[in-house]
Order: structure tokens, then C-alpha cells, then sequence
């Protein structure tokens, strides 16, 4: 069976195009802060008769800065490089690798956001993946859930070997029957895929948007967020009005969601 051959003319463009909308999307990414240093990765696996291939950040780049050229084509359900003398993929490439195996994600972006990856550290299990679970967000409507009112996200342990995680999720990935588009990676950071780069970088918005609630102090399921938690409790806006207003607690809690 012959291998993949990205260096055909026709795939030339089309392989710049994705490197651009790559590049493009790290720095929007990376001017958030959720890419500090060089840290995080994003891939696109290609369309039709190009599946078999990806393009993923290369490793050890500043990720506001990359142009198309800084993009390496691999294996995209294996992580291996393609083309010989072309910059390393990112470290996690097999991560990538794993879930283009096992679900349809065309595209794939893991970033170190600071509220997923706070709430990674709490629901971490050491040693063995653990489980958030999620109800109730408005937000979980964003993730294209089989069940949007209630989603178990896999928290990872960050092993030191890039390859153990991967093969943990392969096997989370395996097993899982509709899996949330996302996973968490305890002390490390959260990874988001979806159909398109834009589909991925929603989701990631939602997921991140849910974990801030979270380290506001929200609890993250079983059912109503309880009034007496400190974090809602606090008088934000003890304006004159709602200072006077019995019930204006809340209210404030009303307002905010809208
Ligand atoms: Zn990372």
C-alpha cells in the first residue's frame, strides 16, 4: 500500500490555505492567552481523498507568530511525519492522531486556557482518567451533544510520556459511546475537535466559558447552583435599588444569565 504524498501539485495550495487558516487561528488563540509561550497545538485533517493527512502546528514556535510554512503534514490517524527534513509536529501530535482515529473531527485544537485547565486540576483523578460531569449550562448547547443538558467530560492524568495519554484516550475514545468533543488534562490543559477549525474554536469558547462558572464557584451538576455559595452570594453591584430589594440577590443572578 503506498503511503500518503502531500507534495503533489494539486495538494500545494490547498495545503497553504489550510496553513494560513491555521496560522490565522493560532493567533487569535494565543492573543486570548490561552497559548502562552509556544505551548498549545491545533491540526486540520484534509477533506475527501486527502483525510489520510493532517497539518499540525509545528513544535516549539511562538504561537502568535506562525505563518503557513510553520504547519507539518502527518499521518493524520497515526502522527507520523510525512515529509523528511520538514520542522518536528508538535509534541502531542499523537494526541491528535488518537482522535482523528476514533471520531470524525476534521479539526483539532488544544490550548492551556486558565479556566479549564483550573477545573482539570480539581476533577483530576491521579493516576487513572476521572470524569467532570456537567448539567444544566445553557452553554453545553454549544457542543453539539447527543444530550445537551448534560455532558461527562474525561479528565486525563498528564503523563510525562505524551504517548500514554494518547493511548488513554484512544481507549476513552474507543469505549465511549458519544463522547463529549472535548477532554481535560489535569494539570496541563483541555482539548476541543470538531467539524471544521471554527466549530472546534466555538466549542473550546463554550467549554472554557463553562469552567470559568466553575471556578466562580458553581457546581458543575446536580442541580441548581445553591444560593448559599459564597462565590454568588456576594453583593457585586449593591447599587440603592437592589441594596433595598429583598429578593435583589437573586435578581442579579437572573440579569447575569441573560
Ligand atoms: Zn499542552
Amino acid at each position: 500500500m503506498s503511503g500518503p504524498q502531500p507534495n503533489r501539485p494539486s495538494d500545494t495550495a490547498l495545503a497553504a490555505a489550510a496553513g494560513r487558516e491555521l496560522a490565522t487561528f493560532s493567533r487569535v488563540l494565543y492573543e486570548r492567552g490561552w497559548m502562552p509561550g509556544t505551548s498549545g497545538n491545533l491540526s486540520r485533517r484534509g477533506d475527501g481523498a486527502r483525510r489520510d493527512v493532517a497539518l499540525i502546528t509545528a513544535s516549539g514556535l511562538a504561537k502568535g507568530e506562525l505563518t503557513a510554512d510553520d504547519m507539518v503534514a502527518v499521518h493524520a490517524e497515526t502522527g507520523v511525519g510525512l515529509r523528511p527534513g520538514a520542522p518536528r509536529p508538535s509534541a502531542e501530535t499523537v494526541i491528535h492522531a488518537a482522535i482523528y482515529q476514533a471520531t470524525d473531527a476534521a479539526a483539532v485544537i488544544h490550548v492551556h486556557s486558565p479556566h479549564a485547565t483550573a477545573v482539570a486540576c480539581r476533577y483530576a483523578d491521579r493516576g487513572r482518567p476521572g470524569t467532570l460531569p456537567l448539567e444544566r449550562f445553557e452553554l453545553l448547547k454549544g457542543l453539539g451533544l447527543a444530550d445537551p443538558s448534560r455532558a461527562e467530560v474525561p479528565v486525563f492524568p498528564n503523563w510525562p510520556q505524551v504517548a500514554r495519554i494518547a493511548d488513554e484516550v484512544a481507549e476513552f475514545l474507543k469505549g465511549a459511546d458519544r463522547p463529549p468533543p472535548g477532554l481535560l488534562i489535569a494539570d496541563h490543559g483541555i482539548t476541543v475537535w470538531g467539524a471544521s477549525l471554527a466549530q472546534a474554536r466555538d466549542r473550546l469558547e463554550c467549554f472554557e466559558a463553562i469552567a470559568q462558572l466553575i471556578t466562580l464557584g458553581v457546581p458543575p451538576a446536580g442541580g441548581p447552583a445553591p444560593r448559599s455559595s459564597p462565590a454568588l452570594t456576594a453583593p457585586t453591584f449593591p447599587g440603592p435599588a437592589r441594596a433595598a430589594a429583598p429578593t435583589s440577590r437573586n435578581g442579579h443572578r437572573h440579569d447575569q444569565h441573560d
